[in-house]
Order: structure tokens, then C-alpha cells, then sequence
């Protein structure tokens, strides 16, 4: 399947305007396409196909027909093997994958592999882990034995969105395959091309037709008709609040469980006893790593008074040198998925024209005027109430905020609608125990940030952020349920 014509102005393997379904790639039944476009020059990449209701009907009916069939009939083992074999074909094919990332959602190539390897690492991972998932014996009553099940929902929708198409596609496909589940999978309009490339390489690795099915299309179109869909038995959703709620109530409707991952405001906690060298790094990578494009991009910085002054003139400093270009010149930071996206940050940046501009990048000489950047911005002395300091902005854009008690910091901190993760820089133990503690999130990370993003560690929300855990076992738990059998020997 590689293609020896592949290359960076023509990176696409396949044919992009085919939906996968019942294991046969066919056309939107409308035979409708949509124009991708890349969003380092705003040029059109290639057409993709517009699925809609009737498509998606055909992927349910071809997922339950999985489910009836050789799909649901294997073991845990076969399974775990096959979501392995996929995660080393992802590894033979990172720079395929890495060169779709590039052209279609404009990540530096950098962060283009750093996402495909994330990609394989979950299949990786949870290929191992198919056979390590199993229920419990219960202590009951005389004359009982009582044990737990763990079984697969049936078909699972997963509507994905354009920042992290592979890792996204990753932790919820992944961890849904693994447990014995049929997936329905609506990537974004707006990046769709390394769901397509993953369900080719998933079919290479043995995947049974049906298990997994890829319809992409429009949200309103393709993904509500996915979630009012009464065939489908549990969905994952990641993206915006607003789609989120509408994703909920259409669950509603079908009474199916929801895992809803959608985003946040997340802080950063800097005391005057921080290693600032060891910070330093994360508190600005946390907010410019692809574009600001991240559900748990760190867009508060909280600092305290003694070392405020010195973070801002360092944090100043880092963003003086950041460039942003076109993806495929592998800047720190690219172009924004779209120049709807751009305008929605500017929109933001709008809102902050009282505001102190500390520092700002550059756009490198020669990026396309018709690409989607924006240069990335640091403000100060912003107040915790205002609106970039309160709502979500999914751009490169991060708020300095001091505080001068620890109670203070953790007022501010935990006074957004949001709630995904938040991180701690200070020497003191007793102080990080405390904070971990009352931190109103997901994750909290204790002098660092992320973690590097751990498939192993279980990931979500609370609030405004969504429900539901993704990542690691506890993925696996959500994508399964729990039966109970009672047996009376007496
Ligand atoms: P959306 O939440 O609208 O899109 C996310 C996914 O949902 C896409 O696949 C989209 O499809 C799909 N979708 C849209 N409408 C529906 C619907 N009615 N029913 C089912 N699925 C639907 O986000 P946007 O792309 O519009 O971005 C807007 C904002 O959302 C960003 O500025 C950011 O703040 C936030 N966001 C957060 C993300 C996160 O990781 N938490 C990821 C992306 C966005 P389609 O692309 O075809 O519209």
C-alpha cells in the first residue's frame, strides 16, 4: 500500500472521497464530496466524501453485522493482537502519517510525528491490554457464586474533532476495539485524512470488515445523524461545548452513555519557591504547542508575587522566539486549522485590546497571507474575571495572572466553568498534596505539565470539560458494561 509517489505536496495514499463501510470504500450515497483545504496556504488539498444520514445508517447496520459475525465472535487474544499489529504499522508509517498531519491540519511536522507515534503507542497498548481486562468474584449469600462480566456496548459512535485527529482516534477507537465493540467513526470536515489512513492500515492489520467504519462528513449532517442514530449503544465525543450538549440530548433521546471531552481553561500554579528553570519550558510550550490548539492547552498562568516580575520578562523573552510558518517548515508553531479558526482567536483578541500585550512571535517572512496564522501573545496583569481569562480561546494566546496566597491561587484557579487539568510548581510537599487535592480538575500534574501525555493515564474532565474518562484501563472500563450473574447452588 505505501506509495511511491507520495510526497510532500502530494502526501495522499488513497482515494480521500470513500467512506469505509462494511469494509468496502464506496462513495457517500449522495455521491457529494467536500473540499479539504490546507491551512498553511488556504489552497484545496483534495475532496472528501459528505456522508450523511443514510451512510451513517449503512455503518451501523455494517457494525452490527460485525458484531454477529467473526468480529464479535473473537477472543480477547485476537483481538489484543490485531490492535497490536495496527499499532506497528502505524510505526512503519509514521512519516506517511506525519506528512497527511502537515498538509491537512497544518501541524509542524514535529508535532505531525510526535502525534502518529502517540497513535501507535495506544494501539500498542491497549493490544496488550485486551486480555488483562476481567471481572470480579463477589462474596455473596450461601449457596451462591456470584460474578462479573465485562462486555462490549454493542456499536460505538466516535465523532472526532481537527487538533489531535490521531491521538483522539487513538484513545477512544482504540480502547472501543479493544473491548469487542463496533465503531461508527465521524472524523472532523475539517481533518479527516489520518482517519482514513488509520482504518486502510487497521484493514492491512486484519481488522474483520465492520468492526470499524469511517463516514466522513459534516457535524450537523453526518455526526447528528450519528448520535440520534437509536443503533448505536454508547458515543465518544471531543470538542466544544456547545456540540457537546447537543451530542448529550441526542444521547438523551436513545438513553446511551456519553463521554464528553470538551476542552478547557486550564492553569498553571507558579510559587515564589518554584524551580523556574524547570518550569520555564512548560509554562510556554503548554500554551503555543499546536497553535494552542489543545484541549488542555495551559492558557492561565498563575504566578505569585516574589517571582512574577522574573516569569513575565522569561516568559516575554520565549515568546520573542517563536516563529510561526507554514507546517511543512516545521516552525514552533503552524498555521490554525482554518480561517474560520483565526477568526474566532481574533475575536478573542479583540476582547483584549485593554489589556497589556507582554511579549508576542513572529510570522515567518513568505507565509502565505491566505494561511490561517495568527502570532502567538502573552498578556499581563490580566484580571481573573476577564473574558480571556474565563473562556476557551483554541489559539495561541496565554494570560499572566499574580496572586499572592495560596488560597488566593486556588480560588483563581479553580473559578472557570472548566475543569480539565492544572498543574503545581513549588518545592513545597505539603503544599502540592494540598493543591492536588482541591484543584477543581481531571489531572494535576505536580511540577511539570502533561506528563508527556501518557497513553497509560486516564483522562477527562469535570465541569464544563465534559464527563467520562478516556486513556489508560479506565478507557476500557467506560467502553465496556458490567454484567452481574448470580448463580443459586445451594
Ligand atoms: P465542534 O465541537 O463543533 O466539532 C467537533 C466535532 O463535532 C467535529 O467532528 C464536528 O464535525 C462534530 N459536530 C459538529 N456539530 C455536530 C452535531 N450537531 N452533532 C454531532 N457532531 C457534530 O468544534 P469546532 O470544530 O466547531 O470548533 C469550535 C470550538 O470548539 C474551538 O474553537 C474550540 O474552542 C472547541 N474545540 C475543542 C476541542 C477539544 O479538543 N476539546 C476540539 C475542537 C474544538 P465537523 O467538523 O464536520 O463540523
Amino acid at each position: 500500500m505505501p506509495n511511491s509517489q507520495i510526497s510532500d505536496a502530494n502526501p495522499i495514499w488513497f482515494d480521500p472521497t470513500l467512506c469505509l463501510i462494511g469494509g468496502a470504500w464506496q462513495p457517500a450515497s449522495s455521491a457529494e464530496t467536500l473540499t479539504l483545504v490546507d491551512p498553511s496556504d488556504g489552497a484545496e488539498l483534495c475532496q472528501i466524501a459528505r456522508g450523511g444520514a443514510a451512510d451513517i445508517d449503512a455503518a451501523v447496520k455494517a457494525a452490527e453485522t460485525a458484531l454477529a459475525g467473526d468480529w464479535g465472535r473473537m477472543t480477547a487474544l485476537e483481538r489484543g493482537r490485531i490492535l497490536t499489529r495496527i499499532g506497528q504499522l502505524v510505526l512503519e508509517r509514521i512519516e506517511e502519517l506525519a506528512a497527511l498531519e502537515v498538509r491537512d491540519v497544518g501541524k509542524p511536522l514535529t508535532q505531525a510525528r510526535a502525534d502518529a507515534i502517540a497513535l501507535a503507542r495506544y494501539c500498542e497498548f491497549y493490544g496488550g491490554a485486551a486480555d488483562k481486562v476481567h471481572g470480579e468474584t463477589i462474596p455473596y449469600l450461601d449457596g451462591y457464586t456470584v460474578y462479573t462480566l465485562r462486555e462490549p456496548h454493542g456499536v460505538t459512535g466516535h465523532i472526532v474533532p481537527w487538533n489531535y485527529p490521531m491521538q483522539i482516534i487513538g484513545r477512544s477507537v482504540g480502547a472501543a476495539l479493544t473491548m469487542g465493540n463496533a465503531c461508527v467513526l465521524k472524523p472532523a470536515e475539517e481533518a479527516c485524512l489520518t482517519a482514513l489512513a488509520f482504518a486502510h492500515i487497521a484493514q492491512e492489520a486484519g481488522l474483520p470488515a465492520g468492526a470499524l467504519n469511517v463516514v466522513p462528513g459534516i457535524g450537523a449532517e453526518a455526526g447528528a445523524a450519528l448520535t440520534a442514530h437509536s443503533g448505536v449503544h454508547h458515543i465518544s465525543f471531543t470538542g466544544s461545548v456547545a456540540t457537546g450538549a447537543l451530542v448529550q440530548q441526542a444521547a438523551g433521546k436513545n438513553v446511551v452513555p456519553v463521554t464528553l471531552e470538551l476542552g478547557g481553561k486550564s492553569p498553571q500554579l507558579v510559587f515564589d519557591d518554584a524551580d523556574l528553570d524547570a518550569a520555564l519550558p512548560f509554562l510556554v510550550n503548554a500554551g503555543i504547542q499546536n497553535a494552542g490548539q489543545t484541549c488542555s492547552a495551559s492558557s492561565r498562568i498563575l504566578v505569585q508575587r516574589g517571582v512574577y516580575e522574573t516569569v513575565k520578562s522569561r516568559m516575554a523573552e520565549a515568546y520573542e522566539a517563536l516563529t510561526v510558518g507554514p507546517a511543512i517548515q516545521d516552525h514552533r508553531l503552524g498555521p490554525l486549522i482554518s480561517n474560520r479558526q483565526k477568526e474566532i482567536v481574533e475575536g478573542f483578541l479583540e476582547k483584549g485590546a485593554d489589556l497589556q500585550i507582554v511579549a508576542q512571535g513572529h510570522i515567518v517572512e513568505g507565509a502565505p497571507a491566505t494561511g490561517a496564522y495568527v502570532q502567538p501573545r502573552l498578556f499581563s496583569d490580566v484580571p481573573a474575571n476577564h473574558a480571556l481569562a474565563q473562556e476557551e480561546i483554541f489559539g495561541p494566546v496565554q494570560v499572566l495572572i499574580p496572586f499572592d496566597t495560596e488560597e488566593e491561587a486556588l480560588k483563581i484557579a479553580n473559578a472557570t466553568a472548566f475543569g480539565l487539568v492544572a498543574s503545581v510548581w513549588t518545592r513545597d510537599g505539603a503544599r502540592q498534596m494540598r493543591l492536588a487535592k482541591s484543584l477543581r480538575a481531571g489531572q494535576v500534574f505536580l511540577n511539570n505539565y502533561g506528563a508527556g501525555g501518557g497513553v497509560e493515564l486516564p483522562f477527562g474532565g469535570v465541569g464544563k470539560s465534559g464527563h467520562g474518562r478516556e486513556k489508560g484501563f479506565e478507557a476500557l472500563y467506560g467502553f465496556s458494561q458490567l454484567k452481574t450473574v448470580a448463580a443459586h447452588h445451594g
